[in-house]
């Protein structure tokens, strides 16, 4: 009964979509996320908590978060030119995009493998997608393959992690400016690692390209929790979302929060300059096992094809380590699984298990 009123009223493309899945975690070495595996200092837990005893819950929040944006132009170092729109997490901002340009046959167009809310955020919107395969030896986009998919589908919206997640490369710039260049509707780049570049970042960008918007997160600096995603970009795009987004969606503990954090970014800036230094060496040490191929990366993560992923895989976690397989997500990911860089305790645990293993 239930079934035939859900098959009779539910969209077809939403009852066929899979919810995103999360693993569940407990008790297990959490090597699956990007997540940053440190915590604030305790005298700073201190600091957030008094800052927290003044939040007012029983009004709602600032509805354009005032305080916080200031705040995050300054840290960001947003152009002037440029606003900010914020999201309960990027996730949500790019659900905001696609509903702005979803419509019967609109296309929403991205390189693959990528980031898995995009082709899953652009079906349960109503949107088409279309994937375009990366280069098969390097992951780098294939500009000619996108030129010809722009051309062929005239995509409403093309996003692009840069760098990109699962396969840790940053693309070169020539290639993002031809697909500026070259795209008929809007142009998102997901920044979600900037903070493992060493600074490269397309804000400087912004001036230049009318169709471009730039995302960034605090999700892989330390904040995950909170869910705190920003949006920059021109004035005129970003108060058409702005219509789209719910009044109150970044909630007080969150604007108060990242405000606080923000004014103690040295050590969130930190922490991520410890990643990268500790990301070389796991790097380095993954590459002398047996059978292991390492891609070099410019975020918190590492991309490896190992001989049997699902085996690898399986006997990490009943050795308590909860990584990612990416084996059976695209064809491109063959016996591919993705390791987050934690702390040195944790790369040495992992290194372990993985020499028992292999
Ligand atoms: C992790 C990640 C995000 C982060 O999403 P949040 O909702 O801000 O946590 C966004 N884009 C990419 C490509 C990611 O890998």
């Amino acid at each position: 009964m239930t079934r035939d009123r859900i098959n009779e009223w539910v969209r077809d493309e939403i009852r066929t979509l899979s919810a995103y899945h999360v693993p569940d975690a407990k008790g297990l070495l959490k090597l699956d996320a990007m997540e940053n595996p440190y915590s604030l200092p305790e005298p700073m837990i201190d600091d957030w908590l008094e800052v927290l005893r003044d939040a007012d819950i029983n009004r709602y929040p600032d509805p354009d978060a005032r305080a916080l944006k200031q705040k995050l132009r300054h840290y960001l170092q947003i152009p002037s030119t440029s606003d900010l729109i914020l999201g309960n997490g990027s996730d949500e901002l790019i659900q905001l995009i696609a509903m702005m340009l979803a419509g019967p046959g609109r296309v929403m167009l991205a390189p693959e493998p990528s980031f898995a809310m995009f082709p899953l955020i652009a079906k349960a919107t109503g949107m088409q997608y279309v994937g375009v395969d990366l280069k098969r030896d390097d992951f780098s986009l294939d500009l000619e393959s996108m030129l010809a998919a722009i051309k062929k589908h005239q995509p409403a919206l093309v996003f692009i992690a840069n760098p990109n997640n699962p396969t840790a490369n940053l693309f070169a710039e020539k290639t993002l400016k031809a697909i500026l260049d070259a795209a008929p509707g809007l142009v998102v780049l997901d920044e979600a690692y900037y903070h493992f570049t060493g600074g490269v970042t397309a804000f400087g960008w912004l001036s230049q390209y009318d169709n471009l918007l730039v995302m960034r997160t605090l999700s892989k600096v330390g904040l995950a929790g909170l869910r705190l995603g920003i949006l920059a970009g021109s004035p005129l795009w970003l108060a058409e979302l702005n219509k789209l987004r719910l009044p109150y969606n970044i909630n007080i503990l969150t604007q108060l929060s990242a405000g606080f954090l923000l004014d103690h970014a040295q050590v969130l800036d930190g922490q991520a300059q410890q990643l990268c230094h500790d990301r070389s060496h796991l790097e380095k040490e993954l590459k002398r096992l047996p059978g292991v191929k390492v891609w070099s990366s410019q975020t918190n993560f590492l991309l490896i094809r190992v001989n049997d992923a699902e085996l690898v895989f399986s006997e990490l976690k009943s050795h308590g380590i909860l990584i990612k397989k990416l084996h059976g997500a695209h064809p491109l990911l063959d016996q591919c699984l993705r390791i987050t860089v934690s702390t040195p305790e944790e790369n040495s645990e992992l290194l372990r298990v993985l020499r028992l293993i292999l």
